[in-house]
């Protein structure tokens, strides 16, 4: 569907929905790269393709220039990441430079904490605009004089209309515009006017400043779109200074430009509004014309990528904030425990295409697992604690016995577990009447307990009142010392378990999607977010019996907790001694399990 109006607020209005687009579809990994112009050199993309073709050429003085140019209206998520990773590699990669730029012209949305936020963000990504950090609001008064000019030139207007007439006159994809009865005021009129806007005289809605292009174009973009607007809302670093700002179409493309950015990479919904990005690099003759250049944004299944719904998530109190360990924000996914490298990582497997797609989270997932097996250190931590106690052993005894760190990587190096009479091991690792192939606790069973010995279990003691199993009564094997089945018998079962003497309490919050369906904003679904929010996507844990060597972790150390998933201590949450964990992501992808459960269970109802 065609929408009009990039005047209608102060940012482009996505033309096409991406997740609706025709050729949208679930790709994952560089499907698309492949497309047009199989690159016959070293280039990874099809940008580079153009940046390379340019250097041939001996544009640009052989210096690139890229930018980010976020709005500071709300945190950044994966999705600015892709934009992040793309534009400052880019920058590395051909020895140039990327530039922060925060595109703040809505003194009604923008705040310095997202500022402060956005910086942190980059910075965490492992990204560095050395000196080049800009504000569109440092712009504003060359952005002013451009507007005169364009007056002065007879390419510009005060239009006195209302923004709904405005709206209105302009037409739509099959409906001409109608001039503006303001339209032919002299250039003379037009500066008074424009003069005595920026001194703050009328109210806002009294005036706007349009470009005067085409009220007949098929490009409804370039029927004279708005230049500045009356607005009396102090901005977050101009203060007062302004009663008039820029509209987003005009400040970006001459912002590029006096940035001497050569290549301006955008996300695909901003492709209409090139000819407009054009025209006023054309139409002022601004020493410096910048290259825009559209790449598909990312889309990921089961999550939204888009700040204003990401916004009421917040206000709707759907998660504690921008950084809720649940948000596709980088603030989230870090306190989730998410690393920079991982991020990273995916954002260079899903590539740069042309069109836009879908890429299953399942893959975010994968390569955070994929990193965090690589560089955690293992621990053993019991999240539903179940006493167990050792008949046979000693009272007041206590063994050590060596684990490694992190069995992919032996140089971490072992680390030494206290071992005692009581025990506490997970509850679901016992059942008492277990089904075929239970090789865990059960009356009778032997088990072997990670990395210190064989136990069986004899008894299951209950709670008279309630019937609930409180402690399991088990003996020891002495030969089996370390683990090992001293005479070769064979033993299925491994669980983890932890030293009732030595564990301390804490918090665990189990971590889960948020949404609980493929496309939260399907048009299926309404604008309800309640009814597509995963309800499970917290579990909160207290009393966890975590390893005692846990009780000084630093807030954002990132661990295995045995069988159970890797974790991370909360940065907000966590006290001296009283950590707090996060569950990253769990071992497996369980969702794949319940998915293909799903399409059996459908299948079978289909027979
Ligand atoms: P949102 O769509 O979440 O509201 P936005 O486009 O309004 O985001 P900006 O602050 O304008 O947010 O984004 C800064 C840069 O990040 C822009 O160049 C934009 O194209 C890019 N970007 C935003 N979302 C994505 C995405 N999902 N994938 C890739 N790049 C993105
Ligand atoms: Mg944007």
């Amino acid at each position: 569907m065609l929408a009009w109006g990039c005047n209608d607020g102060y940012r482009a209005v996505m033309k096409t929905d991406p997740r609706t687009a025709p050729g949208a579809s679930s790709t994952t990994a560089r499907e698309d790269d492949q497309s047009d112009n199989a690159p016959d050199d070293l280039t990874d993309n099809f940008i580079e393709e153009i940046i390379e073709a340019d250097l041939r050429a001996g544009k640009h003085g052989g210096h690139i220039v890229t930018r980010f140019p976020p709005e500071p209206n709300g945190c950044l998520h994966i999705g600015h990441a892709k934009a992040i990773c793309l534009n400052f590699s880019l920058a590395a990669k051909y020895n140039g430079q990327c530039n922060l730029r925060f595109d703040d012209t809505n003194p009604t949305t923008e705040d310095t904490d997202f500022v402060e936020a956005i910086k942190e963000d980059v910075h965490w990504l492992g990204f560095d605009w050395k000196d080049k950090e800009f504000f569109a609001s440092g712009y504003f008064p060359k952005l002013y004089d451009f507007a005169r000019t364009l007056i002065n030139t007879g390419h510009a207007y005060v239009d006195s209309q209302s923004l709904a007439e405005i709206r209105e006159n302009r037409g739509n994809y099959y409906k001409p515009g109608i001039e503006s009865p303001y339209r032919d005021r002299s250039v003379a009129e037009n500066l008074d006017l424009f003069t005595r806007m920026r001194a703050g005289e009328f109210d806002e809605g009294a005036h706007v400043l349009r470009a005067k292009i085409d009220m007949q174009s098929s490009d409804i973009l370039m029927r004279d779109p708005l230049l500045y607007r009356i607005h009396k809302t102090p901005h977050h670093r101009t203060g007062t200074e302004w009663p008039i700002y820029p509209m987003y179409d005009f400040a970006h493309g001459l912002s590029d430009s006096i940035e001497r950015v050569t290549h301006s990479i955008c996300t695909l919904e901003f492709q209409n509004n090139r000819p407009l990005y054009n025209w006023f690099l054309e139409t002022l003759d601004v020493p410096h014309k910048p290259q825009q250049i559209e790449f598909a944004r990312l889309n990921l299944t089961s999550t939204v990528l888009s700040k204003r719904v990401l916004q009421r998530l917040v206000h709707e109190n759907h998660v504690t904030g921008w950084n809720d360990p649940r948000m596709p924000t980088l603030s989230g996914l870090r306190r989730r425990g998410y690393t920079p490298e991982a991020i990273r990582a995916f954002c260079d497997t899903i590539g740069v295409a042309r069109r836009d797609g879908r890429i299953e989270l399942a893959l975010l997932e994968h390569t955070i697992r994929e990193h965090l097996n690589a560089t955690s250190p293992r621990v053993m931590s019991v999240l539903r604690p179940l006493r167990l106690v050792i008949e046979n052993y000693p009272e007041g005894n206590t063994d050590f016995f060596t684990c490694p760190v992190n069995p992919e990587d032996p140089a971490a190096g072992t680390h030494e577990v206290p071992f005692s009479r009581v025990l506490y091991v997970e509850r679901d690792d016992f059942l008492e009447d277990p089904p075929k192939k239970w090789f865990r606790l059960t009356p009778g069973r032997e088990v072997r307990l990670r990395y210190a010995c064989l136990v069986t279990c004899k008894e299951a003691i209950k709670d008279p009142n309630t019937g609930e199993i409180v402690e399991l009564r088990c003996e020891w094997d002495p030969a089996s010392r370390g683990g090992a089945s001293p005479d070769g018998r064979k033993v299925r079962g491994t669980i983890h378990w932890v030293s009732a003497a030595h564990a301390f309490d804490a918090e665990v919050r189990l971590y889960d999607r948020l949404f609980a369906v493929d496309n939260p904003l399907a048009e299926e679904h309404g604008n309800d977010l309640a009814s597509v929010l995963n309800p499970d996507s917290l579990e909160v844990l207290t009393g966890c019996k975590l390893a005692p060597s846990l009780k000084t972790t630093q807030p954002g150390t990132r661990l295995q907790f045995e069988r159970l998933g890797y974790f991370c201590a909360d940065t907000l949450d966590s006290t001296p001694g009283h950590p707090v964990f996060n569950r990253t992501i769990g071992l497996r992808d369980s969702w794949a399990k319940i998915a293909q459960k799903q399409s059996k269970t459908k299948q079978a109802g289909r027979r």
